[in-house]
């Protein structure tokens, strides 16, 4: 099915022509009353008014969420549960409408928004709910009359800033945990996608009290920074950048206060020779995990950009490989059958042109895709590329640098020693494929590999108990299990004598 664009005859969705702040449980205007436009990338076109705010809006968002910090803190576990899976089931009732702002603002396929982006953000505030009504605080006997209690408590006010790939699912991953260990909190979305972000909070707002949950929208030099530098924050966590990541880490410095940092990445994606003699069920499925670069318009973190391929199945692997890349269905990302939308933006629709230029000056050989697609006159004003199969050398730009696109760059090894030496020669560690039936190899190559998460015999699966965070440069802590709420909280501890008389 095709869906009708928003705000037009029989839409599922209708935007707002102008959003505003979300702060105190109010719809604030921008102090400084300017706005900017927001552009869906399936056409160009601007769909809505954003507030441009700067850091006097952030001023007030810290208000807001200092006045409510204390009675949210003090709520019960079972409490904040009860909101956290009230904030579920109404993402969940409104699923539809939800997937396809997403997609009308992001420009991915409404196949993934629909089956994987939403139900992946239910079910993260689900698990955090029941995280939070599970964790215990200890004690210790430090002698007989002696006791020491430890209490896991909220930290405060919290800063998050968010990026534009997965708008809604980023935002969940950091507001779950933040709000089910008793924190209040800022957000800041990216600029390029906070109105499906706004959408969701004008269904939920009346399941929080007001101040617990702060959205400030704009530009990250003027409000990023604002929130990330600002001294009534005890916490600032960031998904983004590598280059954005390294600023937030010396304004934390400033502060004293701790980071969570979920950086880039060049993820390598292993098939090692024995994939071959496995049935062909299995062999689609490695296929499919080597076409998983396109996932999301290529545009995620963990992308598999970086193939690695045994050289004794090179041949008959990527005869596959390259069947199934040209079956990709590229095309309107409101239709369900498209499996690649837009690219995000311009800005990144540039970029990748500019990798693709690059990658060709370098000798690497394009084995598909390679330029930009032109899906016709209502398209035009778009941002859609080819996905594309370089083949090429570890050492050239297209291997190292983050194009965070549908581009995947191919390259083979004799054993697994060159395998792991290929995997790890790179500054990132947030994802990798590792694909074997042989169970020691998949296991030592796991191992070995420096990156936060090794999907074994599958891709891109997040499911919301696995932990998820970089090794290197891709980053610092973790998101998602439910290890996340200890980022989130500070521990007290009580140290009582109970004795009678001095010892
Ligand atoms: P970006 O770093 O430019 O922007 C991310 C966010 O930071 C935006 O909200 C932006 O407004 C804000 N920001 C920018 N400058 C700031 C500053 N000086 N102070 C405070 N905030 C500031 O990144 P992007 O272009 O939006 O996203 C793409 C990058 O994000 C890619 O490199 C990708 O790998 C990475 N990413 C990582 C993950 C992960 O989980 N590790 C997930 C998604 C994206």
């Amino acid at each position: 099915m095709i869906y009708a664009n928003p705000n037009t005859a029989g839409a599922v969705v209708e935007f707002k022509p102008q959003y505003e702040n979300f702060i105190g449980g109010e719809w604030v205007p921008p102090v400084k009353g300017q706005y900017f436009d927001n552009i869906t990338p399936i056409t160009g076109e601007a769909f809505t008014r954003i507030p441009k705010s700067t850091p006097e809006d952030i001023e007030l968002a810290l208000d807001a969420a200092h006045a409510a910090k204390d009675a949210w803190g003090k709520t019960s576990p079972a409490h904040r549960a009860q909101v956290l899976n009230a904030i579920a089931d109404r993402i969940e009732e409104n699923l539809e409408k939800i997937a396809v702002a997403e997609t009308w603002e992001n420009g991915k396929a409404v196949r993934e928004t629909l089956n994987a982006d939403i139900p992946l953000a239910v079910d993260h505030f689900r698990y955090f709910a029941s995280a939070i009504r599970t964790q215990e605080g200890f004690s210790s006997q430090i002698n007989e009359d002696t006791i020491a209690y430890h209490f896991q408590e909220p930290l405060g006010v919290v800063g998050q800033i968010i990026p534009w790939n997965f708008p809604i699912l980023m935002a969940t991953w950091k507001l779950a945990p933040a709000l089910a260990a008793g924190n209040c909190v800022v957000l800041k979305p990216a600029e390029q996608t906070p109105a499906s972000i706004l959408y969701v909070v004008e269904l939920i707002q009346d399941l929080l009290p007001p101040g617990v949950l702060n959205i400030v929208n704009g530009f990250g030099a003027e409000v990023g920074k604002a929130l990330a530098t600002n001294k009534r924050i005890s916490k600032i966590a960031f998904t983004g950048s590598t280059a954005v990541g390294r600023l937030i880490m010396q304004y934390a410095t400033e502060n004293i206060i701790p980071v969570t940092l979920e950086l880039g990445g060049k993820s390598p994606n292993i098939f090692f020779p024995d994939i071959m003699e496995a049935d062909d069920d299995f062999l689609d499925k490695a296929v499919e995990g080597f076409v998983m670069f396109a996932l999301n318009s290529g545009e995620v973190c963990t992308c598999p950009s970086r193939a690695l391929i045994h050289e004794s199945i090179y041949d008959e692997f990527m005869k596959r490989v390259l069947e199934r890349v040209k079956a990709i269905k590229i095309g309107n990302p409101l239709d369900t059958e498209t499996m690649m939308g837009a690219q995000n933006s311009n800005e990144q629709y540039q970029k990748i042109i500019s990798y693709l230029k690059i990658g060709k000056e370098e000798g690497a050989e394009v084995l598909a895709g390679g330029d930009v697609n032109d899906l016709g006159e209502e398209f035009a004003n778009g941002f859609y590329i080819q996905p594309t199969v370089f083949k090429g050398t570890n050492d050239m730009r297209v291997f190292q640098e983050e194009i965070f696109g549908p581009v995947v760059a191919v390259t083979t090894f004799k054993d697994f020693d060159e395998a792991i030496k290929i995997a790890n020669d790179t500054d990132y560690g947030l994802g990798a494929g590792v694909w074997s039936r042989h169970g020691d190899t998949a296991y030592k190559a796991g191992r070995a590999i420096q990156a936060g998460r090794v999907w074994t015999n599958t891709y891109h699966q997040y499911p919301a108990a696995a932990a998820f965070g970089g090794y290197k440069m891709s980053g610092i802590g973790r998101e998602n299990h439910k290890m996340m709420l200890d980022s989130y909280q500070q521990t007290k501890n009580l140290l009582v004598s109970y004795a009678e008389k001095p010892q």
